[in-house]
């Protein structure tokens, strides 16, 4: 059979642990048997990061804004277990955030539906992506303790001196008190990213806040979005047949239990802590689901939801056998293919992601899965197998489509 050539190279950032492994075995089963695979290598394993004092995810980030395109295993935040485990010269940030501070993306996360393994709201027919603006707000705050009587003050001071003062609360008794912030930068750029992707893929998009308690603070996201929608959106989204909406949280939560699903929902930081749980759990597991950092600028980073598996790794390392599912690492494969097959006009390799993805949900709805999702389906004669036969297995529904 012939290869499919690649004009550019997609960036490929290794990982650690059990997704290191699923990452060489999907690469020799799924990729390089098939596809003539151009990439640019940045080895993101914890033992090269340490080497590298950690510059090796910078380049990384760099290269993702030079090709466009990127896809990356999940990798290891360093805690102090994990100091010890690697004796690490000192303590990384997470590679997730150092690539999301460069490339200022948002992460949208949707699950992955295969039938066999239905959602826990029996009416969501379609997937709702999530998005989660992941700057500021209360993971930024500066909080009190009030010990006494007094007055709390919201107090900002010019550069030339000049304050502009609000009292938040006059203390009569001990209490607490909360300050945090954003920045229309922050806020324009995760509108622009929403909106591009909302394209992307052609769905609706939604965004809420609390604009009517917090006036001026949601007051200013409900804007900036009806803005950037106005000024730069709203033309490409009539033409492309798909609505932005916007509603007050409350009610969009109420809203998207009761929809069939199908829409990206946009979340401020907190909102999106606390609905990207919720909506994995409903939609069965962190293996079946895909996530993808946008820029504003338009670049794209593809990765699984969950993290390295260590648990499964332990095993493997033992000598023992492991089913841990591959979907999710697949499927960042098959978006990056697919992306960069958009970027350059390359259609084999659009169709090949496409070919790839049905190959793996044949694979399951036919009942050949790993233990996850063995736990989990209404399925009844299922096979359990482990981590390398499952992607075999997807190789063979691959060949028989190719
Ligand atoms: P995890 O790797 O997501 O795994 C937690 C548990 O979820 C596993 O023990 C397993 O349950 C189940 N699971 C997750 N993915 C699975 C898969 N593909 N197939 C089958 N089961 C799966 O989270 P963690 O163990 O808390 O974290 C491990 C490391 O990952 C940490 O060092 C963390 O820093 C890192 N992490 C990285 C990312 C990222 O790079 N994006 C994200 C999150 C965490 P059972 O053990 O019950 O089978
Ligand atoms: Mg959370």
């Amino acid at each position: 059979m012939k290869q499919i050539q690649m004009n550019m190279p997609l960036v490929e950032m290794d990982g650690d642990e059990m997704t290191r492994i699923l990452w060489q075995m999907i690469k020799d089963e799924l990729l390089l048997p098939f596809i003539d695979l151009k990439t640019e290598y940045y080895d993101l394993g914890l033992e090269h990061r340490d080497e590298t004092d950690d510059a090796v995810t910078t380049e990384a980030a760099e290269a993702i804004r030079k090709y466009g395109v990127g896809v990356k295993c999940a990798t290891i935040t360093p805690n102090l277990a994990r100091m010890e485990e690697y004796k690490l010269k000192k303590l990384y940030k997470s590679p997730n955030a150092t690539i999301r501070a460069i490339l200022d993306g948002t992460v949208f996360r949707t699950p992955i539906l295969v039938k066999g393994i239905r959602p826990c709201v029996s009416n969501w027919k379609k997937p709702v992506t999530i998005a989660r603006h992941a700057y500021g707000d209360v993971y930024k705050n500066t909080e009190m303790r009030i010990a006494d009587k007094g007055c709390a003050k919201l107090v900002f001071e010019k550069e030339d001196g000049t304050k502009s003062e609000e009292t938040i609360f006059q203390f009569e008794g001990p209490g607490i008190v909360q300050g945090m912030y954003n920045l229309d930068s922050s806020i324009t750029g995760f509108a622009r990213s929403c909106f591009a992707y909302a394209l992307d893929q052609k769905k609706d998009l939604w965004f809420a806040s609390k604009d009517t308690i917090s006036k001026i603070y949601d007051g200013q996201f409900k804007e900036i979005f009806q803005k950037v929608y106005d000024e730069e959106y709203r033309e490409q989204f009539e033409a492309a047949g798909i609505t932005y909406f916007y509603t007050l949280i409350d009610d969009a939560v109420a809203r998207i239990m009761k929809s069939e699903g199908g829409m990206i929902w946009a979340c401020k930081n907190y909102d999106g802590d606390v609905f990207s749980d919720m909506l994995s759990s409903a939609f069965g597991s962190l293996a079946m689901m895909t996530s993808v950092l946008v820029s504003p600028e338009g670049f794209y980073e593809y990765e699984a939801a969950h993290g390295t598996v260590q648990r499964h790794y332990y095993k493997h390392l033992a000598g023992e056998e492991t089913s841990t599912n591959s979907v999710a690492t697949i499927f960042a494969w098959s978006g990056a293919l697919r992306k960069r097959g958009e970027l350059d006009g390359n259609e084999d390799l659009c169709r090949f992601a496409d070919a790839l993805e049905a190959a793996v949900i044949r694979t399951i709805e036919g009942g050949t899965m790993t233990g996850d999702l063995v736990r989990i389906t209404e399925l009844k004669d299922v096979t359990k197998v482990n981590s390398l036969e499952f992607i075999q297995a997807v190789r063979k529904e691959l060949e028989s489509a190719l």
